[in-house]
Formats: C-alpha cells, structure tokens, sequence
C-alpha cells in the first residue's frame, strides 16, 4: 500500500510552505525487503524556502525507528533515522558549478511541478541506511568457535583468481 503525498513544489517552495505528520513504514515498499520489522511510523516534516539565486529548496526531515536485518544473526537491529536534507530543484536550462555539484550539503533536483514526498521520503530512507547492519556484539547462529577456521573468503580468493 503506496502513500502518495503530492506537493507543487514551485508554489510550496516560494511561499514557504510546511507540512508534516507520519507515514506508516508499512507504506515503504521498496524498504520492506530490508526490515524485520515493518510495524510503526516515521515522522516527517518538510519546509519549502528559497535558497541562493532564487532557487526553490526543500529541507526534509524524518525521525523514527527502523529495524533492519543483522548481516550476522538476522535478527533485528534497531536503526534510528535521523536525516534532514537539503534538495534544490534546478531548471533544465541551468547549469551547475563544478562546487555545486561537489556540495553534499543539498542534492539537485529538476523542476518538478507534482512532487512526490512520499516517493523522496522513500529514496533518502534507502540513501541512509546501512548495507550490511549488524549488531555491536551478536553470535552466529549455531557456530561454534571461530577460532583457527579458515575464512570462507580466502578460499574465494584462491579460486576466482584474476577478477
Ligand atoms: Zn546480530
């Protein structure tokens, strides 16, 4: 069940709108596959401004609680999201500096007068989770020691050869 939240973010961004609330995380459907637990909310908040040359800005911010699967045990980790991101939307006819391009403080968008924030909502979740979460300290399910094993790795190594 996809939630669609759909802004004008021309409009939004130059009177400085501000919307917020919580999207069900069960709504994520790309970021399922990743979860142990899909139970729950995020909260989200979103503020259009105008940014440097007039450009229009979004500042997206999300909170909440994801489990994800430990790479080690497969049980969940608690992953706690905190992302606040800046997007500028950017015409097609502009051009980009070499320093915007190279600024990770904001990501470029193109001008888009439907915007999806659930779809962006999704994207920037994917974008901040981990891709092989584990555990501080969990043990391997039924694994012994691992003492004086040889990693499964350095046998790889040995028959691949040359990649
Ligand atoms: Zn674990």
């Amino acid at each position: 069940m996809s939630q669609r939240i759909v802004i004008n973010s021309l409009a939004f961004s130059r009177d400085a709108g501000s919307l917020h609330g919580e999207l069900p995380i069960a709504s994520l459907t790309r970021v399922l596959d990743m979860l142990v637990d899909s139970t729950g909310n995020l909260s989200y908040r979103v503020e259009g401004r105008l940014g440097s040359r007039n450009r229009r800005q979004l500042v997206l911010q999300l909170d909440g609680v994801l489990s994800v699967c430990c790479q080690r045990c497969l049980e969940g980790v608690d992953y706690p999201l905190d992302v606040r991101r800046v997007l500028e939307f950017v015409a097609d006819e502009e051009e980009l500096t070499q320093e915007e391009i190279e600024d990770d403080s904001k990501d470029f968008l193109p001008v888009q007068e439907e915007f999806d924030v659930a779809a962006l909502i999704e994207d920037e979740v994917i974008l901040e989770l981990p891709s092989a979460p584990r555990h501080e300290s969990c043990a391997l399910p039924n694994t012994g020691q691992e003492t004086g094993k040889i990693s499964p790795f350095s046998v790889l190594k040995g028959l691949t050869g040359k990649a």
